[in-house]
C-alpha cells in the first residue's frame, strides 16, 4: 500500500465485515482480531474503527488521544482474554523503517512463546 496515501485499506473491509476475520473484541471505537500471518502462536491487530486521520502513529493529533489510550487498554483487555499470563508485546510499526504495510493504524499484540528482543 502507499505510504500516508489516506486511501482506504483492507482493514476498512475488515470493520464493515466486507471480508472475514476472527473478531476478538468491538466495541464503538475499536475492533480486535486475529493477524492472518501470525509471527506467534496468539497474534492479534487491534484497530480504531474510525481512522480520522490515524493513517500512522506519527500522525497522531491531539483529538486522538482518547483513542490511542483505549487501544492500548483493548490490547491488554484481550491479552487476559487470550490467556497471555506469562507475558507479550505490543508493537505499532510506523513508514517506511518500521515495516507498515497498512496504513491504518494497528497495534500488534503477539504472544504465547518466548520472543526474543531486539527484532531485527
Ligand atoms: P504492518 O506490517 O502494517 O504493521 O502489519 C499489517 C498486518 O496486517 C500484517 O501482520 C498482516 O499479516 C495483517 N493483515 C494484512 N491483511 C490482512 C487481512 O486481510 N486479514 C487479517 N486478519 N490480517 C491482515
Amino acid at each position: 500500500e502507499k505510504a500516508d496515501a489516506g486511501e482506504p485499506t483492507i482493514f476498512d473491509k475488515i470493520i464493515a465485515k466486507q471480508i472475514p476475520s476472527d473478531i476478538l473484541y468491538e466495541d464503538d471505537t475499536a475492533l480486535a482480531f486475529r493477524d492472518i500471518s501470525p509471527q506467534a502462536p496468539t497474534h492479534f491487530l487491534v484497530i480504531p474503527k474510525h481512522r480520522d486521520g490515524l493513517t500512522q502513529l506519527s500522525k497522531s493529533e491531539d483529538r486522538h488521544e482518547k483513542v490511542l489510550g483505549h487501544l492500548l487498554h483493548v490490547a491488554s483487555k484481550v491479552a487476559r482474554q487470550e490467556n497471555l499470563t506469562h507475558g507479550f508485546r505490543v508493537t505499532i510499526n510506523d513508514g517506511q523503517n518500521g515495516c507498515q504495510s497498512v496504513y491504518h493504524l494497528h497495534l500488534h499484540v503477539m504472544g504465547g512463546r518466548q520472543l526474543s528482543w531486539p527484532p531485527g
